[in-house]
Parts: C-alpha cells; sequence; structure tokens
C-alpha cells in the first residue's frame, strides 16, 4: 500500500531520487507531517478550501457517508466514487495498492535520471519496513535492475530484519527521535533500545543518522550534543531536519485534531543555531 510517488527528490538521498511513500507507521508521532501516512488502510480527505460547495459528493455517495461536508469514516469504505466526480478536487484518497511488479515498472520509468545524477529510489513512509516483505521484494528487484536503493526509517525493526535489509538497501537514513529512553518512551510509547542497537548494526554501511528537531521535545542542548557524541562515536554523518507544521491542512482533511498546528516552522537560522551546537561535537551535515 503506497500513498505518493515522488520524482526528482534530492534530499533523500545520493544524486536524484524517486521517493516511494509507503503507507503504515508502528508510531504516532504526535508532531507528524504526514497523517495519512499512519494508517496502513486506504483513507479518504476533504480539503475544504478546494471545495465548491456543489453538494454531488453527498448526493452519489452510495453509504450515505458525507453530510454537510463532513465523511462519516465509520460508514465510508472509501470506494472512490465522491473523488472521480469531485469536480474540484477536494477529495483525496490516501492510499494505492501495487503489486511489485508494478511498483518496479512503475520506479524503473526514471531509471535514466538515476545513472545520470548517481541516484535511485528511495523508500520512505510512513515507515517502509511496516510491510517489510514488500519492500524487501521490491528493493531486490530493483537490485537485480542495477538501481540503488535508500530507505527513510525511524529503525523499529528487529535485528533480523536489520541484517535482511543490510543485504538489500544501499543506503540508510535512519531517525534518531530521542538520546533519553524514558523520555522516548513517555512521548512515543517505545523504547529506544532498538534503533540505537540497529544504528550500532548499520554504521558500517552508507548510514546518515537524522534527528527530527522539534521544539520542546528534543531540541535542548544536552540531547543536541548526545546525539551527536553517539554519531560520532558510530563514525556516522548526523543530519538535522528542522519541525515544519506545513502538515496541518493534511490533519484537517482527515478530521483529525492536531497538537503542533500552532508551533512555528523553524526558520534556517533557529535551525543554524541547533547545527552550531552539533558541529561543537561533531560533522554535521546540510
Ligand atoms: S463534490 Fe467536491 S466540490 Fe462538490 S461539495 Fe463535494 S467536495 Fe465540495
Ligand atoms: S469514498 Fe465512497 S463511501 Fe466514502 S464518502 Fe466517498 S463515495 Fe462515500
Ligand atoms: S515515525 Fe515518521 S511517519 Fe511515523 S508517525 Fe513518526 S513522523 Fe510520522
Amino acid at each position: 500500500m503506497i500513498y505518493s510517488i515522488q520524482r526528482y527528490c534530492i534530499h533523500d538521498g545520493n544524486g536524484i531520487r524517486t521517493t516511494v511513500f509507503f503507507k503504515g507507521c508502528q508510531l504516532h508521532c504526535p508532531w507528524c507531517a504526514n497523517p495519512e501516512s499512519q494508517e496502513p488502510s486506504v483513507q479518504i480527505g476533504y480539503l475544504e478550501h478546494k471545495c465548491s460547495d456543489c453538494g454531488k459528493c453527498e448526493q452519489i455517495c452510495p453509504k450515505h457517508a458525507i453530510q454537510n461536508h463532513r465523511i462519516d469514516h465509520q460508514l465510508c469504505d472509501c470506494c472512490g466514487r465522491c473523488v472521480y466526480y469531485c469536480p474540484q478536487e477536494a477529495l483525496q484518497i490516501y492510499g494505492e495498492e501495487y503489486s511489485v511488479e508494478q511498483l518496479v515498472q512503475e520506479l524503473l520509468r526514471d531509471r535514466i535520471f538515476y545513472e545520470q545524477s548517481g541516484g535511485g529510489v528511495t523508500f520512505s513512509g510512513g515507515e517502509a519496513t511496516f510491510q517489510a516483505e514488500y519492500l524487501l521484494k521490491t528493493a531486490s528487484a530493483l537490485q537485480e535492475k542495477g538501481i540503488h536503493t535508500a530507505l527513510e526509517s525511524n529503525g523499529l525493526f528487529s535485528s533480523q530484519m536489520c541484517n535482511r535489509l543490510s543485504q538489500t538497501i544501499d543506503q540508510f537514513l535512519i531517525d534518531l527521535k530521542h538520546m533519553d529512553d524514558s523520555h522516548h518512551k513517555k512521548i512515543l510509547g517505545v523504547s529506544n533500545q532498538m534503533i540505537l542497537q540497529n544504528l550500532h548494526a548499520l554504521s558500517d554501511k552508507d548510514l546518515t543518522i537524522r534527528l527530527p528537531v522539534i521544539p520542546g521535545f528534543n531540541d535542548n542542548e544536552a540531547n543536541l550534543r548526545q546525539t551527536a557524541r553517539f554519531a560520532r562515536h558510530l563514525n556516522v554523518p548526523l543530519q538535522l531536519l528542522g519541525f515544519h507544521n506545513m502538515g496541518t491542512s493534511k490533519y484537517h482533511a482527515l478530521g483529525l485534531s492536531y497538537d503542533y498546528e500552532s508551533i512555528p516552522s523553524m526558520s534556517i537560522s533557529q535551525l543554524e543555531e541547533k547545527k552550531e551546537i552539533c558541529r561543537q561535537e561533531w560533522k554535521c551535515i546540510l
């Protein structure tokens, strides 16, 4: 189950890449910018700013799941009729099933860009390892075709899976959200130990540790320094990604509340300050 395929990406690994966004994630990070990525099943969203109030969706819904532009997600079976008939593209389906063969064919369309730029395919999400067997099959099919593969991940997978991934994935971009285990558990509901172990295990591969800098959660000096020291210990680069609230409209589209809606996106200079702290400990890439 895939919810987006984005082409010409330049921040998701080496060269020019096509990034595949898998649906489903074990975590529900309260700051997540992609709420449509968390549920493994198809979802439907309503984009109020595009709606012309024509009422067609209400009339054609076989489940009577739409009333006053509110979608009753208990009644809706995501048949897609309203999306098809909406004249304003104000309704959107998140999620589409691809077989491994279909996905590989789609990704091979951009082969020329991979070859010319030293790029390839990046698996992202959600959490791509949430659909682990599908991910591994797709990655090895691409590997057989000589395509470079990268994985953006929250790092929550077993050591056996880590071993299998290291045989099929060329580049790893793994999040490390907090060094303090009790704080990690408190906010995310899971320990960071598995992530730390996987980072250790992958440290002899092409690995970058990513720290999504979240105001009030992990942006304090102690955590920044500790994370940078951990990256130094593993001898792998650290990359800081600034918080942004651009996912707000997608929370609204899905009828969900967003705790970080009123938290301003981090400016370049604010992020630079955090990077400077890390750079005092270790190399911090753009
Ligand atoms: S069909 Fe589209 S534009 Fe018309 S009311 Fe429904 S969402 Fe709005
Ligand atoms: S996707 Fe189908 S069931 Fe769901 S609201 Fe639209 S028309 Fe109704
Ligand atoms: S790990 Fe990533 S995709 Fe999953 S909930 Fe957290 S921010 Fe969202």
